[in-house]
């Protein structure tokens, strides 16, 4: 293995929050943790989120709290994640808005969680454990945008460089495969995506992936996974892509 490859490497891992599931079940202590579907976290005036296109109630997913960056004053407002598996949106940005949908609440707190939002029974509630881990970026990433790295994988081996970059990744200690986490690196199954905010037309930031779940039932297509992005200025702009094998 090429030491200036690990090097390079360990310059550019990122830290994110793997977030294992951890037990079935729901209880109104855990209304405002980071966690998989039963009832939502939704407050008193909030009603149930309907798809504009089929006109059934959007299916509550998971809800996290994305890493805060250094420089903000308040802690982060939980994310909501709702989506309607009728319509199965993929997040492109000439979908009709409405068939999926993420609700923010700055101050969440189990005292005033209102019950009975967003439950879809064909999921299993699941409270969530997280754990620190670390992540690269995808190689099409690293070709395009870190091409001296790419340089030294074609190096290592010609033949196969993805090869040699998952190989250097795991050795220095990052995930290579999609998990769901938050924060870090999105692992992309097909390959990079980006959304822009509709308001400034910058690229909106990689705030988290939500992968199929087997314990929960959740499934995306074929094994698939659900990128988050958020705009960085626009904190009320989100962006979503699905992708699947
Ligand atoms: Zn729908
Ligand atoms: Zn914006």
């Amino acid at each position: 293995m090429s030491e200036a490859l690990i090097n390079a490497l360990k310059k550019i891992k990122l830290e994110c929050q793997r977030v294992i599931p951890e037990k079935p079940g729901f209880a109104r202590l855990m209304a405002a943790e980071t966690r998989f579907a039963g009832p939502a976290y939704s407050e008193n005036e909030d009603i149930a989120p309907v798809c504009p296109v089929c006109g059934e109630k959007l299916s509550f997913v998971f809800q996290f709290y994305p890493q805060s960056d250094q420089k903000a004053l308040s802690a982060s407002p939980l994310l909501v994640f709702y989506y309607c598996f009728k319509c199965t949106p993929i997040g492109s940005e000439n979908e009709e808005p409405g068939q999926w949908l993420i609700r923010s609440y700055q101050t969440a707190a189990p005292e005033k969680f209102v019950d009975g939002i967003g439950v879809d029974t064909s999921f299993t509630a699941f409270s969530c454990q997280l754990a620190k881990t670390q992540v690269l970026p995808d190689y099409e990433t690293i070709e395009e945008k870190y091409p001296y790295i790419a340089e030294m994988c074609e190096e290592v081996d010609a033949d196969d460089p993805l090869g040699a970059y998952e190989d250097a990744g795991l050795e220095v200690g990052c995930e290579m495969e999609p998990f769901t986490s938050i924060g870090g690196y999105p692992i992309w199954i097909q390959g990079e995506a980006e959304r822009t905010c509709p308001i400034c037309k910058k690229i909106m930031d990689f705030i988290g992936q939500i992968d199929s779940q087997q314990e929960v039932q959740l499934m995306w297509g074929d094994a698939g996974c659900v990128y988050l992005f958020q705009c960085h200025e626009h904190h009320d702009q989100f962006g979503m892509e699905m992708q699947c094998f």
